[in-house]
C-alpha cells in the first residue's frame, strides 16, 4: 500500500465519572488508552473486540465526534486533535461515519433524496436542485435503491434498506474514509452479507478506505485487510486479516477466534465455538500490568506486573509477554 490516508497515534479518550455513595469520587474511564496504527487507500481496517472494550468510542473520536484527552490523528495534512469546529467541519468532507443503528442515525422528517442530498446542499450550497437530484438518484442506484424512494421517509425502510440509505449520504461527497460503527450489527444474517458485500463493491468503485468495527471476528474477516483487536481501550494484536485467522498470536484474539461458530457440521462437532468465559474488567478499575490477565490462562506473575508493549511477532503486532511461547492454534 502507498502513502497512508489516515495515521493514529497513541490517542487516548478518557472520560471522568463518578463514583456511588454519599461522597462520590470522581474517576477516570480509560475508554481508549494509546491506540496507534496507519490505514491506507482504499484499505479497509476491522477493529473488533467485545462491548465495552472502546471499540465505538475509537471510531467516533477519529471522525471528532468525541473529545480526544491526548494523542494524534493526522489526516490529509492535519492533525484533528486540537482543529476548530469550522476546520474539523471541512474535513468531515472527506472522513463519514455510518452508524449502528441505521433508522434511529437517519432524521424521520427529513425524505431519503433530503437525507442523501443533506450533505451536498451543506457543502455546495450553490450546486442546482436539478444537479442535486441527479446525483442522489445516481447514488441511490449504486447502492441499490429505486428511484421511486425518492420521497419517501426513514420509517418506511425495513433496518437494511436504511442503512444503504445511511451508506449513500455517506458517499455522496466521495470521502477519502469511512468509519462503519457496526453497520451491520442490528441486521439479520443475509441482510448483514448484503451490506458487507455492498461496501466491498463501492470501495472498488470509489477507492475509499474504511474503518468497519464489529464485535465479532466473524463479521469482518470477509471485508477487511487488516484486523485490530481491541480489549479494554488498548490493542492487543494487529495484523493481516489472512494471520489474524491462520496464526492468532494472542490470547484474546483466539478467545475471539474460538467463538466464532463454524459452518461445516462435521468441523464444528471437533471444534465447537466456546466464548470467552467471564467478563471484561471495569475499565475505570483495569487491572494492572496486562489489562486481559484476569482472563487469561497463560498468566505469569510479571503479566500483573509489567505492560506488555506492542511488538512484532511473527506476521503480527501483539501485546503479550509470552507471544513467542504460546502455541498458534490449528486454523478453523
Ligand atoms: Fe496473558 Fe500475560 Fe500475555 Fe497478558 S501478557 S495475554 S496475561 S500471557
Amino acid at each position: 500500500m502507498s502513502e497512508n490516508v489516515l495515521s493514529v497515534r497513541d490517542l487516548c479518550v478518557y472520560f471522568e465519572v463518578r463514583g456511588e455513595g454519599w461522597f462520590p469520587e470522581r474517576k477516570q474511564l480509560r475508554a481508549v488508552d494509546g491506540v496507534s496504527f496507519d490505514l491506507g487507500p482504499a484499505e479497509t481496517l476491522g477493529v473488533v473486540g467485545e462491548s465495552g472494550c472502546g471499540k465505538s468510542t475509537l471510531a467516533r473520536a477519529v471522525v471528532a465526534l468525541v473529545p480526544v484527552t491526548s494523542g494524534e490523528i493526522h489526516f490529509d495534512g492535519h492533525n484533528l486533535v486540537g482543529l476548530g469546529a469550522e476546520q474539523i467541519r471541512q474535513q468531515r468532507r472527506h472522513l463519514q461515519i455510518i452508524f449502528q443503528d441505521p433508522l434511529a442515525s437517519l432524521d424521520p422528517r427529513m425524505t431519503v433524496g433530503q437525507i442523501i442530498g443533506e450533505p451536498l446542499r451543506s457543502f455546495f450550497p450553490r450546486m442546482s436542485g436539478q444537479e442535486r437530484r441527479a446525483k442522489v438518484l445516481e447514488m441511490m442506484r449504486q447502492v441499490g435503491l429505486l428511484a421511486d424512494y425518492i420521497n419517501r421517509y426513514p420509517h418506511e425502510f425495513s433496518g437494511g434498506q436504511a442503512q444503504r440509505i445511511g451508506i449513500a449520504r455517506a458517499l455522496i461527497l466521495q470521502p477519502e474514509v469511512v468509519v462503519c460503527d457496526e453497520p451491520v450489527s442490528s441486521l439479520d444474517v443475509s441482510i448483514k452479507a448484503q451490506i458487507v458485500n455492498l461496501l466491498m463493491e463501492l470501495q472498488q468503485v470509489y477507492g475509499v478506505s474504511l474503518i468497519f468495527v464489529a464485535h465479532d471476528l466473524a463479521s469482518v474477516r470477509h471485508i477487511s485487510h487488516r484486523v485490530l483487536v481491541l480489549y479494554l481501550g488498548k490493542v492487543m494484536e494487529l495484523a493481516s486479516s489472512d494471520a489474524i485467522y491462520r496464526a492468532p498470536r494472542h490470547p484474546y484474539t483466539q478467545s475471539l477466534i474460538h467463538a466464532v461458530p463454524v459452518a461445516d457440521p462435521r468441523q464444528a462437532r471437533a471444534h465447537p465455538a466456546k466464548g470467552l468465559e467471564g467478563e471484561p474488567p471495569s475499565p475505570i478499575a483495569p487491572p494492572s500490568g496486562c489489562v486481559f490477565r484476569t482472563r487469561c490462562r497463560y498468566a505469569i506473575e510479571r503479566c500483573a506486573q509489567e505492560t506488555p508493549m506492542l511488538r512484532q511477532v511473527g506476521e503480527s503486532l501483539v501485546a503479550c509477554h509470552l507471544a513467542e511461547q504460546i502455541r498458534v492454534p490449528a486454523e478453523r
